[in-house]
């Protein structure tokens, strides 16, 4: 339960009323989970757990994304929804490309780890496909057309076959992928899409 809820508006009535209540805190720094950077955010509200003594701040940055964060009482931990942003999209990489590897990366800070290795597979399907690959194809297709024809060399297939992996599980059983496989099927797919797009342009 919250007790103490408080709504930070920040038109000049708002702001009156609230300097009028004395209360001054009204925007958070944090690292967005939503566009990856560090945000000086609005509060839209806070309040304070009354069982762990926390307190919640719903902040919304610039990018239109909401967080909430928990903050101990002695200000020494804090937690965040989604968590900071661990991969940035590339500046080069194709408009689609850069939505579909935010969902995987969204899903990845909302702790949805097979959900963002299953997104990973669809990026490397795209990527194939946009890359010449023949539509309609199964995954080890499009899988064996990057490393064959896009990135050919022996560790980048390696590597690559790991996203197969973790996605055939993910896809085939009912069985979660973990923070690791998930943290690894994003960053394969971050390499692969600037090896493919940003690398030659660099
Ligand atoms: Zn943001």
């Amino acid at each position: 339960m919250l007790k103490n809820l408080e709504y930070c508006l920040i038109t000049d009535e708002e702001k009156q009323a609230m300097f009028n209540r004395s209360l001054s805190l009204t925007t958070f720094d944090y690292e967005c989970g939503g566009c990856a950077r560090r945000t000086h955010a609005r509060i839209i509200a806070r309040g304070q757990d009354d069982i762990t003594g926390n307190f919640l701040f719903w902040c919304y940055c610039n990018c239109g994304q909401p967080t909430c964060i928990s903050r101990s009482a002695d200000s020494e931990t804090s937690l965040q929804w989604p968590r900071p942003g661990e991969f940035k999209v590339g500046v080069n990489w194709p408009p689609d490309l850069i939505r579909l590897f935010s969902e995987a990366a969204i899903s990845f800070a909302g702790n949805a780890f097979t959900a963002a290795s299953l997104v990973c597979r669809k990026i490397l399907m795209a990527v194939a496909v946009d890359q010449g690959a023949a539509d309609g194809g199964n995954f080890t297709l499009y899988v064996d057309y990057i490393t064959n024809t896009i990135l050919n060399y022996p560790k980048a297939k390696h590597a690559i076959d790991a996203i197969r992996k973790i996605g055939n599980e993910a896809t085939h059983k009912i069985q979660f992928v973990d923070h690791a496989d998930a943290r690894r099927s994003l960053r394969i797919c971050q390499y692969v899409l600037d090896a493919v797009y940003d690398l030659p342009l660099a």
